[in-house]
């Protein structure tokens, strides 16, 4: 992935404390003989003619999704593996834990601990929302509650217009406020806008109904009502995922006057106020022409229907951590209707999420994937959890990437000399950080009550906020991370720096005991596809120093721009689910990502042979095992509901589309497999679609 939006940590001394366990013994692959797991493979179906099956098929077809669960994958059973430990940890730590801790341990119990306490869930009922409740009322002016949205950045509250801070896109010494387009309880505009999503919207209604029931908010019915129209509203002005993918349309440096004249009625300065913003005059604004529509839909909507709003939102962001009638409220709008996930997890699968954060689509808007003590559990994971030895075998195979990389570029026939100096000039900027951060968060101001739940939350919430507010104006920290150690992911970042946290350094994608080309075509490809990321649709308008900046020849930028767009049109003539069609230019960043990727890891594979020919293992040669490794790392199935949802918002093309989306634009996998004219996958050379 690429993420934009970067969290970090300061500080500390407890990074001393870590003590190491010794690496994990274990001298077979996970996966089968040599890495691969060739039980799932289906031999009955012909590579070319769906790889994807033919390296998973048998897998999918004995494979059940679990009913707690949207979908299933390897990388999916890996964060199980890892959620058990975490278990393991947390419930070790609430047994030692009291009432309200100090130490990093100490607290990650209590916060466990406190969720585990149904009892004490059930017996507070609504009643740690009221304080937030009342403000709403209170707030009877349009001024006030743009003031409460400002709160949404460290409480529980919603608002229309999202704020971030992260490092300047166009200056990486400093930190910047960004504002976005905001204020859709469903995951996307056309959820709104698609009669497709006329079944989830109304059940939408009758959630935003029912919640406000439960808080005894009046006249429940009407005001759910008057909420989808306002959302609907915002939906309609609000811009598309793919145009926000434009780095230089959603970079809008406005001074707060400007803000004002462009977007009039929106109280701008109670609403920065709200956020601890209220001193700051330089603000990037993303979706500037929806601005002034959602502020002019604000302006219009009545004190009683937005009121209603806030209410809502501050109890769908709450639900999660109150009483049962809230909660599963929750789990039936966001797990079952909107992913197809069939039963609720079990709490402690839910305390775990909360504490530690994780599986970022399915979560809660607050979680921010980082979980209210997320970098705390990080610490005691990495501890106890993570093989130091394997951070030098990732860096070893990260140097290898990179001069495959090299040697590609300079090797390019269709991109100038000037452009490919610039490209490597950029390429040996990158440093790579593995397993976990240099230094951990500091979290002994963060209060926690083995008895307060929700308040542990709410403090979590400010806490984290506030730190982010505290870095404002001081010097770019780069030692930042924007995963945790405990993610099942990676992603190259704002900072130019390629990140792959501890929980993603294991099977499917990367083994140590798995034969070598299986691991280039997983973690390789993984690696391949993040430093790509650089020098994809989007990251190629950054340069060396990290600043937006147009350094291509206009020639080469064309013919790039050329042979993305043939990409795309292969991409959006895919259809996962009948009636929807994967959107090209959405997903454009990650199948570029997914194509450079695996082509690097092959070139790299190649290298690392040192002329000498590939083994054959198990029958296969080792282009063929690459292949079968990159496959089987996107070995899994999901709902259609979560598929239906992904398509719309997600930057992702579904699995399938990974793996046969990329290897029939690579004459490799024609030869490896003997892919002829005739078979469905098959693309003739001219049109296959060579980037890097
Ligand atoms: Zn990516």
């Amino acid at each position: 992935m690429i993420k934009i939006f970067i969290g970090v940590f300061v500080v500390a001394s407890i990074v001393a404390n870590l003590s190491w366990t010794s690496e994990p013994a274990h001298d077979r692959p996970f996966y089968g003989a040599w890495g691969f797991d060739v039980e799932g493979q289906d031999e009955t179906t012909k590579p070319g003619d769906n790889f994807f099956r033919f390296a998973n098929g048998s897998w999918l077809d004995q494979t059940t999704i679990p009913a707690d669960k949207p979908s299933v994958s390897l990388r999916s059973q890996a964060a199980a593996r890892t959620e058990v430990q975490l278990h393991e940890l947390l419930e070790a730590a609430a047994a030692n834990a009291n009432h309200e801790p100090k130490t990093v341990e100490g607290k990650v119990g209590a916060y466990f601990k406190a969720f585990m306490d149904e009892a004490r869930i059930e017996q507070l009922g609504a009643s740690p929302i009221t304080p937030a409740l009342d403000a709403v009322r209170a707030a009877t002016t349009h001024e006030a509650l743009a003031g409460l949205m400002g709160r949404a950045t460290s409480d529980f509250e919603g608002t229309i217009y999202g704020i971030t801070l992260d490092v300047d896109l166009k200056d990486q010494t400093r930190y910047a406020v960004y504002i976005t387009q905001s204020g859709l309880g469903l995951p996307n505009r056309e959820y709104y806008l698609k009669p497709d999503f006329d079944a989830q919207r109304k059940k939408y209604q009758a959630y935003v109904a029912r919640l406000l029931m439960l808080a005894s908010w009046p006249e429940a019915e009407a005001r759910a009502n008057d909420i989808i129209e306002f959302e609907s509203k915002v939906a309609e002005a609000s811009w598309t995922k793919a145009q926000d993918r434009d780095l230089n349309a959603t970079y809008n440096p406005l001074s707060f006057n400007e803000l004002e004249n462009i977007a009039p009625g929106f109280a701008w300065r109670p609403f920065l106020n709200g956020a601890g913003l209220g001193h700051i005059d330089r603000i990037i604004v993303a979706e500037k022409s929806a601005f002034p529509k959602i502020a002019a839909i604000y302006a219009s909507t009545s004190v009683e229907t937005l009121q209603a709003w806030q209410a809502f939102h501050i109890l769908d962001n709450a639900a999660f951590y109150l009483s049962k009638q809230f909660s599963d409220a929750y789990f039936e709008m966001h797990d079952k209707v909107l992913a197809g996930q069939q039963e609720q997890q079990v709490r402690w699968k839910r305390g775990v999420h909360a504490v530690s954060g994780g599986d970022c689509p399915s979560s809660g808007a607050r979680f921010d994937c980082f979980g209210d003590l997320g970098w705390a559990v990080g610490q005691l994971y990495v501890a106890k959890c993570f093989a130091p030895t394997a951070k030098a075998k990732i860096q070893l195979l990260v140097a290898n990437l990179t001069s495959a990389y090299r040697t590609r570029i300079e090797k390019l026939d269709w991109m100038s000399e000037p452009t490919k100096l610039e490209a490597i000039k950029k390429l040996d900027t990158y440093t790579v950080k593995v397993g976990y951060p240099d230094h951990v968060r500091d979290y002994s101001q963060v209060v926690i009550r083995d008895d307060d739940a929700f308040g542990n939350a709410q403090r979590a919430g400010a806490a984290n906020w506030a730190f982010y507010l505290g870095r404002l104006g001081g010097p770019v920290d780069r030692s930042d991370w924007a995963m945790t150690p405990q993610t099942n992911d990676a992603y190259q970042g704002r900072l130019r720096d390629i990140v792959f946290p501890a929980a993603f350094l294991q099977p499917p994608i990367f083994d140590p005991d798995a034969d070598a080309a299986i691991n280039y075509g997983a973690i390789g490809a993984a690696i391949g596809h993040e430093l790509t990321h650089g020098f994809d649709d989007e990251g190629r308008k950054i340069d060396a120093a990290g600043t937006l900046r147009d350094w291509w020849a206009p020639e080469d930028a064309k013919t790039f721009e050329a042979r993305a767009t043939l990409l795309g049109k292969q991409y959006s003539g895919y259809e996962p689910v009948s009636g929807m069609h994967i959107n090209g230019e959405q997903t454009m960043g990650e199948n570029i990502a997914d194509l450079g990727g695996l082509t690097l890891a092959l070139e790299a594979y190649h290298a690392s042979l040192l002329g000498k020919p590939a083994p054959v293992i198990g029958g296969f040669t080792g282009d063929q095992r690459v292949f079968l490794g990159w496959a089987q790392a996107w070995r899994g199935k999901a709902r259609e509901e979560i598929i239906r949802r992904q398509i719309t918002r997600s930057p992702y093309s579904p699995p399938e589309f990974r793996v046969n989306g990329v290897v029939r634009n690579m004459d490799a996998w024609y030869t490896a497999f003997h892919v002829r004219p005739g078979d469905k996958l098959y693309v003739a050379p001219k049109d296959r679609v060579y980037i890097w």
